[in-house]
């Protein structure tokens, strides 16, 4: 695979920017720019700088002004443990109508094709939209550093986030790596072409199933050993969860306390889950007409053939299991016990 990287503007985004630096003894790095890479490095993102230097073709700064002032820069960043493979310079104004002048993409093609990233894993992080919009046609996400008030381009389509400085420009970076890694397992809803072709993949690959639903609010041990056993039944487990208004008709306006975001993120982050699939409806009948799973799950103390959803699951040749739960916990007891300690 290749590398991803972070597509760094310089000045204002890196460095302090006077305007039109020149001297490389006046160069200082912005505060929270070592600790923010360093997180980011510490994820094996490489980094590049991508800069407008319109002051050369102006004459307000010599070729050797700007080799001295970006070295300078490089070995701060060095001195922080930083390491930029390479700096990529526009020398042009807008009236010499260039193709590498940001918001122009000719720079960002040009790393492209010295450093062979991964688009879509890299991001780009720039003071101004002119920044982001350079990278929009290669589709890698922006991420905005610093006030930005301006009005000269509208919002780019590629920001994603407007961070006060690098460090939280970096933890947001994160934040959006840990969502991605398993967002493959989350799906918007049953009734969506993603679903279905992820369903009829699964029968063309001979892959028995079995699903479960569930509000799944609050994670305890008990969803999880209850969801482990469920997925020991079949090749694929997958969990229909109750979107929050159908956690509220179920348990009440103080329910969820995690929003459907958040339990499908959750969700998605169990090895034995492999899919995870919100559904509204009061019972989870509709859902499973889609699914169709060979087994269908549900915990507690009930008889399978007095389910609601028992008739569905045979009419179509599958079976209803129900499993025990593993004793001691709900979360309405977590709720009550942390409320105790209030
Ligand atoms: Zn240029």
């Amino acid at each position: 695979m290749k590398d991803k990287y972070i597509l760094l503007d310089r000045d204002k985004t890196v460095n302090e920017d006077p305007g039109y630096l020149n001297d490389a003894s006046k160069v200082k790095l912005l505060p929270d720019v070592i600790s923010g890479l360093k997180l980011l490095k510490d994820f094996n993102f490489k980094f590049a700088i991508i800069t407008n230097q319109s002051g050369l073709s102006r004459g307000l700064i010599k070729p050797d002004e700007l080799e001295a002032v970006n070295n300078r820069i490089l070995e701060l960043l060095k001195e922080g443990g930083i390491f930029i493979e390479k700096i990529f310079v526009c020398p042009h104004q807008d009236e010499d109508n260039c193709g590498c002048r940001k918001p122009k993409d000719g720079l960002v093609k040009k790393a492209l094709q010295e450093i062979e990233f991964e688009p879509g894993r890299s991001y780009v992080v720039g003071d101004k939209f002119r920044d982001i919009v350079a990278a929009e046609s290669l589709n890698i996400d922006g991420i905005l550093v610093g006030k930005n008030e301006e009005t000269e381009f509208k919002k780019p389509a590629n920001l994603i986030f407007q961070a006060k400085d690098m460090k939280e420009a970096a933890e947001f970076i994160l934040q959006r790596e840990f969502e991605k890694e398993n967002s493959r397992k989350i799906f918007f809803s049953y009734a969506d072409e993603t679903f279905e072709n992820y369903l009829r993949n699964l029968r063309n690959e001979k892959k028995t199933m079995v699903f479960t639903n569930g509000c799944f609010d609050i994670l305890h041990p008990g969803h999880l050993q209850y969801l482990w056993q469920a997925s020991n039944l079949a090749d694929v487990l997958v969990v229909g969860l109750n979107t929050d208004e159908s956690v509220k008709k179920l348990k009440g306006q103080t329910r969820p306390v995690n929003n459907l975001k958040d339990r499908l993120l959750m969700l998605s982050n169990l090895s034995y889950v492999d899919a995870v699939v919100p559904f509204s409806e009061d019972t989870p009948v509709g859902i499973l007409e889609t699914v169709r799973p060979d087994i269908h799950v549900k915990g507690g103390d009930y008889i399978a053939e007095k389910l609601p959803e028992y008739t569905v699951v045979k009419k179509y040749g599958g079976r209803a299991v129900i499993l025990p739960f593993r004793k001691g916990y709900s979360t309405t007891g977590i709720l009550e016990k942390g409320n105790r300690r209030v």
